[in-house]
């Protein structure tokens, strides 16, 4: 079956459990999330873990049931020219990256004085520096997938102009003959699978 491989549609290192393997909502359905993408699958061998957070798993059922909606128009995803993907530049396609914790705000990003909070100069808010002797980290630009620039214009139909910038990553994994329907988020679907997809805000 011509299926996107869900186990690439979590992410590599999450504190939310939910956000790293695919999970089951209450209704039974599989689905793989990142937070700001889902895919949903109607059958799935692998190890499922309950999503287990009720407020994602409404807000995953309410946009999965936006694919029911018979206003949404549908176009074929193959009619797109997809985005080339080159290797995430922040991490030179490793998906890690090393950093030391910024010693003059302790790693915070920022000092608290009375009741204001002043960013970090020496780390420009970021807590942390890049080191090649640090402790490794996911790359944060491309989510450990190695791959960029992530959030890509592409020239889908009927987009809002606000909201054009979409994961090329992500649309890079959808395999030839899915359909998209354009909006905030984009909907994707397949034989057997469908997705949702939030754009990022370009105004
Ligand atoms: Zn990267
Ligand atoms: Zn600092």
């Amino acid at each position: 079956m011509n299926m996107p491989d869900i186990r690439k549609f979590s992410r590599v290192d999450d504190i939310r459990s939910y956000c790293t393997r695919p999970v089951m909502l209450k209704d039974g359905r599989i689905v793989a999330t990142d937070s700001r993408s889902v895919l949903c699958v109607d059958a799935f061998d692998g190890e499922v873990a309950p999503l287990n957070n009720d407020r994602t798993d409404n807000a995953i059922v309410e946009g999965l049931a936006m694919h029911d909606d018979p206003a949404r128009a549908w176009y074929l995803l193959s009619e797109v020219e997809r985005p080339e993907l080159t290797a995430c530049k922040d991490c030179n396609g490793t998906g890690r990256v090393r950093y030391t914790d910024c010693e003059d705000c302790d790693g915070d990003g920022v000092f608290q004085h009375g009741n204001h909070d002043y960013t970090c100069k020496e780390c420009d808010g970021e807590g942390r520096h890049r080191a090649a002797d640090g402790k490794e980290h996911v790359c944060d630009e491309c989510s450990g997938l190695g791959l960029g620039p992530r959030y890509t214009s592409m020239q889908l139909k009927d987009m809002p102009s606000d909201a054009r910038d979409v994961d090329a990553v992500l649309m890079s994994r959808f395999p030839d003959g899915c359909e998209y329907s354009p909006g905030n988020p984009v909907l994707i679907r397949g034989e057997g699978w469908k997705a949702i997809l939030m754009p990022m805000r370009n105004n």
